[in-house]
């Protein structure tokens, strides 16, 4: 009997992305060495910091499937590694304009999604904790919610290694291209560590790497996030008793109420063009008093909540924000992954159950993650 010789596969990046791509390569039958410069969902990553929105509203059919296959496989996840990281909190997603959520409405219901559909006088009965003003409906999800982040990037990597994939850390840089492929990556000696296929699943670094190739079409955005204390007399409403809310119009702000008594609050405009290694990582006096202009106006029970902590962080966002999943134009052997435009988190899973069915030459890659888009 023939044996089939085991896909040597490099992944480049332990954040969402990669992590997730390298434990289903694994479990799949590569035999996978995951290259990481720092830890798995360090601070610096755009997989850092405590926690990040799931939810099947987008208005885009191909990340509802997506988000409902995540779903299944966080779910699954905690189940095998007996630990909760995904909260089904609920999230409420409101409207002041725009067709959004109306595009969303047709892909969930299309999908099968179990959701509610809320317009402003039900929104102001069912949630009097905040100020209807400029709402115009909203959906509500139950059984979305929000996922530990950083500590989610550990448990995959623990997982990872359980299933026996080996662990590299160090940065290293892509190999040099010849005959169409590539031979392995760089190591921080000089030494190339070969692989059949690799995939560089590098977030905001990506840009850098391949600039040539896809730096015009990543934007690599400052993001601030905030932490506000409960106020003591408001802990159950604003706690407790909202879910998981984003507001979309001319704006878009988001929050995760209650985990750790804290209110967690973010504007998801992109901010301005960062450098993922040397940004600062101090929130903004403008960025702090916009986050409480926003807040007394919406929650008004927040107004004067004393700012506990504060996280900045970086999307690396692509023209249409659709992710980037293709095959490297000028090396056959190389897949990249990355372009998570401030949405990646939740599909890590699925999107590393495609690359991996992708590195196996089980499913091709889709065209709305194509670097031909941009041609
Ligand atoms: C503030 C903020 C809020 C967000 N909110 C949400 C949300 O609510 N819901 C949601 O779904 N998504 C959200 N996102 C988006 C989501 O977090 C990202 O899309 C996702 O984490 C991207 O993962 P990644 O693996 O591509 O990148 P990263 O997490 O940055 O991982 C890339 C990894 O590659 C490593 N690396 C890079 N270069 C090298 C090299 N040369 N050698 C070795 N290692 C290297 C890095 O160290 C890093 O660990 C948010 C993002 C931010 C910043």
């Amino acid at each position: 009997m023939a044996l089939i010789r085991q896909k040597q596969v490099v992944v480049v990046g332990a954040g969402a992305f990669g992590g997730w791509t390298a434990l289903q390569l694994q479990r799949q039958g590569a035999n996978v060495t995951l290259c990481e410069m720092a830890a798995a969902g360090h601070g610096l990553s755009s997989s850092g910091g405590e926690s990040r929105v799931i939810r099947h509203v987008y208005p885009k059919r191909i990340y509802v499937d997506m988000a409902a296959r995540a779903m299944k496989l966080w779910e699954q996840a905690d189940r095998d590694w007996g630990q909760q990281l995904f909260h089904r909190k609920g999230v409420l997603f409101m409207s002041t304009g725009g067709d959004f959520v109306d595009r969303a409405r047709g892909h969930m219901s299309n999908a099968g999604v179990d959701f509610e559909n809320l317009n402003a006088s039900q929104l102001a009965s069912r949630y009097p904790q905040l100020n209807p003003d400029g709402l115009e409906s909203a959906i509500f999800e139950p059984s979305a919610g929000y996922l530990d982040a950083s500590r989610a990037c550990a448990v995959v990597r623990k997982a990872f290694l359980e299933a026996g994939g080996q662990w590299r850390e160090g940065r290293v840089e892509p190999g040099v291209i010849r005959n169409g492929e590539m031979p392995g990556v760089i190591l921080p000696g000089g030494d190339v560590l070969n692989a059949d296929r690799l995939v560089f699943a590098c977030g905001p670094w990506l840009k850098r790497m391949f600039a040539g190739l896809i730096g015009n079409n990543l934007a690599v955005t400052r993001q601030e996030v905030y932490f506000f204390r409960i106020p003591k007399d408001q802990v159950e409403s604003l706690g407790a008793g909202l879910p998981v809310w984003a507001e979309i119009g001319k704006t878009c702000w988001y929050g995760i109420p209650g985990a750790n008594g804290l209110f967690k609050l973010a504007d998801d405009t992109h901010g301005r063009e960062v450098d993922p290694d040397t940004q600062s990582r101090e929130p903004t006096a403008v960025g702090v008093e916009s986050a409480r202009r926003y807040m007394r106006f919406r929650f008004p029970g927040m107004s004067g909540a004393q700012l506990a902590d504060a996280e900045v962080c970086q999307y690396t966002v692509t023209p249409d924000h659709d992710f980037v999943l293709d095959w490297h134009p000028q090396a056959e052997n190389v897949l990249l992954v990355g372009g998570g435009s401030g949405h990646g988190f939740k599909h890590g899973p699925a999107l590393g159950e495609l690359a991996a069915d992708v590195i196996l030459d089980r499913r091709s890659a889709p065209a709305e993650f194509s670097l031909s888009r941009w041609q």
